[in-house]
């Protein structure tokens, strides 16, 4: 079957839900399924991250020239720093009908579903809010001080999650990374992605047809 075009899934969550874990996970389970997308961000780089891996990380100045020559897609700031999607990976991709997944914010999952309202958003929370901050503690990337900045801006957050399309609890790593597989792959399967098909097929069946 050849489908329409490739998927725009976006993977959003609470800071310390696992998005970032899920997403490595996926993309080491379906090797050559799934491209991400890598943001770029004004945010320093924490220990272990590597630039062009995690992110592009960026000076404020280059980030904002980055806005003015129309290179992101979305952009949005959480925290203080500021984070966005370039523009030429994502539109390359779905120009060759291949699906890429961005892992963003809210405010910037909103931009894209406006861009592309077909686009496929995903929300991903762990089981409880205290399960949240031990994971964002045990992390050990932030100091205390951010983490309860983080914390805030999650409670926030967790009133957009009904805008989105699915909701992945992230209790059990290995449950969740095949849920969001299941997911993406079972959107493919949607009638109203698939009309190069349907019309295919209609077509075809125009040599049965009878003229009483
Ligand atoms: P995010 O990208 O959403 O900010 P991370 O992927 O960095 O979150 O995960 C935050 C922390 O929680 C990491 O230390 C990670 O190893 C851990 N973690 C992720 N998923 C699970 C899970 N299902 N169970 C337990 N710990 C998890
Ligand atoms: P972190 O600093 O923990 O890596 O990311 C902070 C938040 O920024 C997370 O919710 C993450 O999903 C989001 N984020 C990362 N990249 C982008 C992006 O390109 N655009 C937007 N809007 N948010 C992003």
């Amino acid at each position: 079957m050849t489908h329409d075009k490739g998927l725009v899934v976006v993977l959003s969550g609470f800071s310390g839900a696992g998005k970032g874990t899920i997403m490595k996970h996926l993309l080491e389970a379906h090797p050559g399924d799934y491209n991400l997308s890598i943001s770029a961000t004004t945010r320093g780089i924490r220990p272990g991250e590597e630039n062009g891996r995690e992110y592009f990380f960026k000076t404020r100045e280059e980030f904002d020239s980055m806005i003015a020559n129309n290179e992101l897609l979305e952009y949005a700031t959480f925290n203080g720093n500021s984070y966005g999607t370039p523009r030429a990976y994502v539109e390359e991709l779905i120009n060759n009908k291949k699906d890429v997944l961005l892992e963003i914010e809210i405010n910037g999952a909103l931009q894209v579903k406006e861009m592309f309202p077909d686009a496929l958003l995903l929300f991903t929370t762990p089981p409880s809010a205290l399960e949240l901050k031990n994971r964002l503690v045990g992390r050990g990337t932030e100091t205390e001080e951010v983490i309860n900045q983080r914390l805030a801006i999650s409670c926030k957050e967790s009133q957009g999650m009904g805008k989105y399309d699915y909701l992945i609890i992230n209790d059990n790593l290995d449950k969740a990374v095949d849920q969001v597989h299941n997911i993406i792959q079972s959107e493919h399967y949607r009638t109203s992605r698939n009309t190069i098909s349907i019309a295919q097929v209609q077509e075809e069946l125009k040599m049965f047809e009878r003229s009483n």
